[in-house]
């Protein structure tokens, strides 16, 4: 007897991730291959669906995607579903959503890789009750998704938590920044490619005692001051790349309780930082069980 299961993609810019499971204890098969021209990539996805359900006789109840972006989430939208002004250009105003449903008559729900991700990770925290939940990557790009309430946040469009405006004072570090629309936003002065920029060496291979390391805290933990002071989160994850360097942690919790300054009462800034700001549960497959919990919720 055919069973039903569950598809999940997680498109990024350089490889997509795809899974099929009955969900999170049983998944029977999952394949990375690179991400090429739309064409491809969408016809490579494809033919692992087609293949894969044969193989395990199972038939998908819905697909799941976490995708790089920008993507249009307005489901009023004329092209609802595509990944719209991205800076590769092959990928400009693909129908993703439209092209996966069409060519394999199942339902696809579509979110942000960084909201794929954030439901990831608070689907791990079910048993913690937790209202108000962030989760922040800091690699390539530097962004956030929020969940209130148990639902993602999505707002006018997204969240674009990397692209907020933080201090920056010139004398200590006379960069630039890189953002292509402010500069010196946050994703500007403290994503990976940043890091690059500014020390002419790649971050992975930056001794831990660099001084790179305490301007990056310096960074994070002023957004992270923003954060907690505007919508008091339960849970901060702090994933991507950069955090492999798990040498900031200690210096993220020590720098943001000191910005903060025992303004705000909660033992969670004040002996219990530890546990507020934290490191991936589900490590780099956080995307990609989330994008699984989109599909898995979408035919509830
Ligand atoms: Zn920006």
């Amino acid at each position: 007897m055919t069973e039903n299961a569950f598809g999940a993609i997680e498109l990024g810019g350089t490889k997509t991730f795809v899974l099929i499971a009955k969900d999170r204890s049983k998944i029977y098969s999952r394949k990375i291959f690179p991400t090429l021209s739309p064409k491809q990539t969408i016809m490579d996805i494809s033919n692992f669906f087609r293949e894969q359900t044969n193989t395990f006789n199972v038939k998908l109840k819905s697909i799941g995607i976490g995708s790089f972006g920008p993507l249009d989430l307005d489901p009023e939208s004329k092209t609802f579903g595509y990944i719209t002004s991205t800076p590769k250009l092959e990928w400009r105003f693909t129908n993703l959503k439209g092209n996966i449903e069409n060519g394999l008559q199942t339902p696809v729900v579509i979110d942000t890789d960084v909201n794929a991700s954030a439901l990831g990770e608070f689907q791990s925290l079910l048993d913690q009750d937790i209202d108000c939940f962030v989760y922040i990557t800091i690699g390539t790009g530097i962004g956030a998704g929020f969940i209130v309430n148990g639902k993602l946040v999505h707002g006018l469009v997204h969240p674009e938590f990397g692209h907020i405006k933080i201090p920056h004072d010139k004398r200590i570090d006379p960069f630039i920044g890189i953002c292509p629309y402010h500069q010196d936003c946050f994703e500007g002065l403290a994503s990976g490619p940043a890091l690059e920029e500014r020390w002419h060496i790649s971050p992975n291979l930056l001794p831990k005692h660099h001084m790179a390391w305490e301007l990056e805290a310096d960074y994070i933990s002023l957004a992270l001051m923003n954060l907690i002071c505007t919508i008091s989160p339960q849970k901060i994850i702090l994933g991507g790349g950069v955090m492999h360097q798990t040498q900031l942690f200690e210096k993220i919790h020590r720098k943001t309780r000191n910005l903060l300054n025992n303004y705000i009462k909660s033992k969670y800034l004040e002996d219990h930082i530890h546990e507020l700001i934290t490191p991936p549960q589900l490590k780099d497959n956080s995307g990609i069980l989330g994008a699984l919990d989109l599909a898995i919720n979408n035919s509830r």
